[in-house]
């Protein structure tokens, strides 16, 4: 299995000039070792944010890129999310007038939390079980440059806390090679991530990178056990909702012979519209249907 380092990291998926790290094979497991969106900088919790603010580039460094052979602009990239494992602890970071929550924190406050078990965190005295889950995941963008905060049509900053292992996530390949990587994963988060922040770790993630030829849709979508979910990343969530509905009757239609007014029937019956966050420069909604409805491939 090929291993990608923690020191091979980036900050922006661009549309030009990302220089891959690695080149792998269609079908190809590769492992990726993550640092947490602080670069492991908060070490304490007296860490403050002026003490490492000149250390180094922005939050989320990103492992990667890699370089997927046979990728071609039109194609997509299958992404089927192995394992996760976590690293030994979590640290979060509220800071006042930061984040969905940001004017009831009072001061800057950094908690580090060590993992028991890789199961769960003893939040003062309540149990929280882990889930964990990729923050940033994604391929190069089709144009500009879009820093690894920022979420979009090409995946990046979404924070869907249904990105955990045994997902398969789907990324339209807009540059040769796809030019994927990953990183920010997160121990546990609610949907919002209110305070701008998961259970942020590093971890050691495992994935398999397939290509599928000639098929490609705008936005990143996600399928487990036969659900299909799309991702969708806009300035308000209602147009990111908006986006993710319509994504998905459309990645229906052109998958089933079910009319067209009935799939707008089906939508409404077993189609869940959740927020996955609302403190990214772009806000992220997932559309998810309930339950499968048949053999749908990609
Ligand atoms: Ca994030
Ligand atoms: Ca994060």
């Amino acid at each position: 299995m090929k291993e990608i380092a923690e020191k091979h990291q980036f900050y922006s998926f661009d549309a030009q000039g990302m220089e891959p790290v690695e080149r792998v094979g269609d079908g190809d497991i590769v492992r990726f070792h993550t640092q947490d969106c602080y670069a492991g900088l908060l070490k304490t919790e007296q860490t403050r944010r002026e003490d490492i603010v000149h250390l180094g580039p922005p939050a989320n460094p990103t492992t990667g890129p890699v370089y997927v052979e046979g990728a071609e602009p039109g194609d997509t990239l299958k992404v089927e999310v192995l394992a996760i494992y976590p690293g030994d602890h979590g640290t979060m970071r509220v800071r006042p007038s930061v984040g969905a929550l940001g004017d009831a924190v009072e001061k800057e406050h950094v908690r580090i939390f060590p993992i028991h078990s890789t199961e769960w965190i003893d939040f003062d005295g309540l149990r929280v079980e882990l889930r964990p889950m990729i923050g940033v995941i994604g391929v190069a963008p089709k144009e500009g440059n879009w820093d690894t905060d920022t979420p979009y049509q090409h995946g990046g900053n979404m924070d869907n806390r249904d990105i955990t292992a045994g997902c398969t996530l789907y990324f339209p390949v807009h540059q040769p090679g796809a030019l994927f990587g990953l990183g920010d994963v997160h121990g546990q988060m609610g949907d919002g991530e209110v305070c701008i922040c998961g259970l942020e770790m590093a971890a050691t993630v495992d994935v398999r990178l397939s290509v599928v030829k000639g098929r490609q849709e705008a936005w990143p979508f996600w399928e487990r056990d036969g659900r299909w979910s799309v991702m969708c990343s806009e300035k308000t969530l209602d147009e990111a909702a908006k986006d993710a509905r319509y994504a998905m009757l459309d990645f229906l239609k052109k998958r089933t012979t079910i009319p067209n007014d009935e799939l707008t029937m089906l939508l409404s019956l077993i189609g869940d519209t959740a927020v996955c966050q609302v403190v990214d420069p772009l806000q992220t909604v997932r559309f998810t249907l309930r339950q499968g409805i048949g053999q749908i491939a990609f």
